[in-house]
């Protein structure tokens, strides 16, 4: 079971976690927890260090350390009563340690990813121990491991590593001697290389950490404990009568999350499909709601299109020149050149006259992006590259949509009908997933648009 930070914000919303835990425990169940960071807590961290070697002074250390401390003593004081002593003494002796870190930060003016890793992983090395001794405080026996120690060995990718396979071997033997005789809490978001330092798994981690155990741990199920009711159909921000879908496969929560709905982290299935392991997605202030259940084919329904996602946070290039027609290496020099400036391209299309090819990028890299390509206009490659970051993405999801002829139709005749210029299209050859984009404010109609075409928010056979 892994709990976000929504779920640890506080000492009673920790209390509500114990509930559920020791409801699984006394019935018998075998447990490993994962916990993330207490909300709010990762982001102030990123937040200074980032302004560290650059800082005036060093005046930001110690408000924020106060700060976290103030925090988490008064989480421990309401979550386990008898054990401030022992465990205020850890969450103090952490403190100094990240002070003492920051100020070197400060002092050398250099935040290497490394030492990133590191600090970030504080959240989650501040909160762990309050949990493990809100659980003892109920008489349940419980240690506290982090990512390394329970196990999780991953790529030296700082800041978005990736599990490597030695780790579900590892894992097994140090978890194993303590299921059902304690509920162990391990600290997610972070592992380590091979060599022992601690790198973490991109935000959101925790997800990815929880699906790395219980693939480890062989796990009958991975439950992820959040504070909404499932995985919905659309952002409820934007759709007002989205609704909580009780079934879906590992496939469409992979295009779901990829494709910005905040689901899960897009890496988190990877584990447990290669596993075969159910994941179930519930919400912790509401645990008799049944929540969200993924498994490898999602229940089979009369839907083709089961979810839309809406991004509004990206730009497109246009890469024009009748010089690229039939002319082999363009793609490569286009897409290495952005690989060289570390652009993630998050869709593509070419057509088939092969002189333009569209890209979406997240908003934060078009600058890298568009300085790169102007590189192959100078050589020549390529003509002319124009952008407009007046533009969001729509990906609509559904396995059903592969081999259904008519769905394409439907998407874009029911949009034309409502007006909205689709300006580019894309469909992978999974054919889960059509995706396209739409001038900005056009978004938030588009997807109201389809969801009301695919009827998302009744609840049909489900
Ligand atoms: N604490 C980390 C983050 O904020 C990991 C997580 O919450 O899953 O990104
Ligand atoms: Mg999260």
């Amino acid at each position: 079971m892994k709990f976000g930070g929504t779920s640890v914000a506080d000492a009673q919303c920790i209390r509500q976690v114990v509930d559920i835990l020791e409801k699984h425990y006394k019935a018998g169940d075998e447990l490993a927890v994962v916990v993330s960071a207490q909300r709010g807590v990762t982001d102030q961290i990123i937040e200074i260090i980032g302004k560290l070697p650059t800082a005036k002074d060093d005046s930001a250390i110690a408000p924020l350390i106060q700060a976290l401390g103030k925090r988490h003593i008064t989480t421990l004081e309401g979550a386990a009563p008898d054990f401030v002593a022992e465990t205020g003494a850890v969450i103090e002796e952490r403190l100094i340690s990240l002070q003492n870190i920051l100020f070197a930060v400060y002092n050398l003016r250099e935040l290497t990813p490394r030492s990133k890793d590191y600090i970030i992983s504080f959240g989650e090395r501040l909160l762990a121990p309050i949990l493990s001794a809100a659980i003892r405080q109920r008489g349940i026996p419980s240690t506290v491991l982090d990512g390394c120690d329970a196990g999780i060995l991953t790529t030296p990718q700082h800041g978005e590593s990736t599990a490597l396979p030695e780790s579900d071997e590892r894992i097994k033997k140090r978890l194993e001697p303590l299921l059902g005789n304690e509920i162990p809490v391990i600290m997610g978001f972070m592992g380590c290389t091979r060599n022992g330092i601690i790198t973490t798994l991109g935000r959101s981690g925790s997800d990815y950490s929880a699906s790395i155990i219980g693939a480890g741990i062989d796990a009958d199920e991975i439950w992820i404990w959040t504070d909404v009711d499932g995985i919905m159909t659309c952002d409820p921000r934007v759709i007002n009568d989205a609704r909580v879908m009780s079934s879906l496969s590992y496939i469409e929560v992979m295009e779901l999350s990829y494709f910005g709905a905040k689901v899960m982290h897009p890496r988190s299935i990877e584990p447990a499909m290669r596993k075969n392991i159910l994941v179930r997605v519930k919400n912790t202030f509401n645990p008799s709601h049944p929540g969200t259940v993924i498994v490898r084919n999602g229940q089979r329904d009369n839907r083709v299109v089961k979810a839309l996602t809406y991004i509004d946070k990206v730009a497109a290039i246009n890469i024009n020149g009748a010089q690229m027609i039939g002319r082999p290496g363009v793609a490569k020099a286009i897409f290495s050149i952005l690989a060289d400036h570390e652009v993630n391209v998050m869709m593509i299309s070419q057509g088939s006259s092969e002189a333009n090819i569209s890209l979406i990028v997240d908003e934060v890299h078009l600058n890298a992006a568009v300085h790169a390509l102007t590189d192959l206009v100078k050589q020549g490659i390529v003509r002319e590259v124009t952008h407009n970051h007046d533009v969001c993405a729509v990906a609509v999801v559904g396995a059903g949509m592969a081999g259904a002829p008519g769905t394409g139709g439907r998407i874009f005749t029911s949009l034309g009908k409502a007006g909205v210029n689709v300006m580019m299209i894309s469909q992978g050859s999974s054919e889960a997933n059509i995706s396209f984009v739409v001038n900005q404010q056009d978004g938030p109609r588009a997807v109201r648009v389809l969801h009301d075409e695919f009827r998302l928010s009744e609840e049909c056979d489900e």
